[in-house]
Formats: structure tokens, C-alpha cells, sequence
């Protein structure tokens, strides 16, 4: 058993696709642990993706992430990590396969629709970020 991090971003909530990326996971057999509609601050945006801070990207994606409210989850079940990363997609939608979340909704390399954590290292830095122990079942 495994827990993970995801996160419908500001252009996925636009789409009203919250319920469509749980949908998909959830039709993967994974289980949602927690579950949460907020917006982060820039300052808030910029500490989630601090592993990013030297990238080209990180202010314009920092700012994009802070622009409106994000649904963010906790994903659990067995190789939730990998399962999720499978099912969203690769990073830019353009090499994303079909049938992925992103080839099915992403419009841009930053404007993906979905975060899902890349690693146990990072899923253990990633779901603290949002959720306290009493938030996740
Ligand atoms: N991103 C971007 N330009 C790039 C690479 C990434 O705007 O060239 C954005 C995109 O929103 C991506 C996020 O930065 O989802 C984090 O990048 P990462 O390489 O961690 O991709 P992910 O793990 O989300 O697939
Ligand atoms: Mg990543």
C-alpha cells in the first residue's frame, strides 16, 4: 500500500474536470485518503515546487498555480506513485499517450491539468504540505 499526492491544477478546475480526474483514479483502483479545494499564495505555490527553483519555468509556473483554486488529493493503494503518474500522462500533453489525462485535456506544457508526485521522497514532502495525519482516512 502506497499513498501519493495529486493535484487538479487552476486550468483543470476551469475545465470542471475535477470529478473526471477522480473518476480515472479511482477507476484504477486507487482510493481517495484526503481531499481539499484551495488556492495557494505565489509564496505558498513557490515552496510546493522548491525542487524547481533554478528551472526556467518556476516563476511563470509558481504564478499559474497561485491563480485560482486547486482540488488536491491523497491517493492511496498498491504502486499508487506509479499508477498515477501512468494515468495523468507525460509532462508535455504533446507526448502524453492517449487515453491520458493530459492528452485528453491538457492545452500547454505548463497548463496540464494534474500534479501527481514522482517519487516516495517526494510524495513524503508533498502530502505534509497539504495534510495533517487527522486529515487523511
Ligand atoms: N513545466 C513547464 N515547462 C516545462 C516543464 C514543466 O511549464 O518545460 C511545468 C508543468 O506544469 C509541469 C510542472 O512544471 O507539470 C512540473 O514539472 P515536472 O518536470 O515536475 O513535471 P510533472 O512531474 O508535473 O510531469
Ligand atoms: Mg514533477
Amino acid at each position: 500500500m502506497e499513498r501519493t499526492l495529486s493535484i487538479v491544477k487552476p486550468d483543470g478546475v476551469k475545465k470542471n474536470v475535477i470529478g473526471e480526474v477522480i473518476r480515472r483514479f479511482e477507476q484504477k483502483g486507487l482510493r481517495v485518503a484526503g481531499l481539499r479545494l484551495i488556492q495557494l499564495s505565489t509564496q505558498d505555490a513557490k515552496n510546493f515546487y522548491i525542487v524547481h527553483k533554478e528551472r526556467p519555468f518556476y516563476e511563470s509556473l509558481t504564478s499559474f498555480m497561485s491563480e485560482g483554486p486547486i482540488a488536491v488529493m491523497v491517493l492511496e493503494g498498491d504502486n499508487a506513485i506509479a499508477t498515477v503518474r501512468e494515468t495523468m500522462g507525460a509532462t508535455n500533453f504533446k507526448d502524453a499517450a492517449p487515453g491520458t489525462i493530459r492528452a485528453d485535456f491538457a492545452t500547454d506544457i505548463e497548463r496540464n491539468v494534474v500534479h501527481g508526485s514522482d517519487s516516495v521522497k517526494s510524495a513524503d514532502y508533498e502530502i505534509p504540505f497539504f495534510f495533517s495525519s487527522l486529515d487523511l482516512h
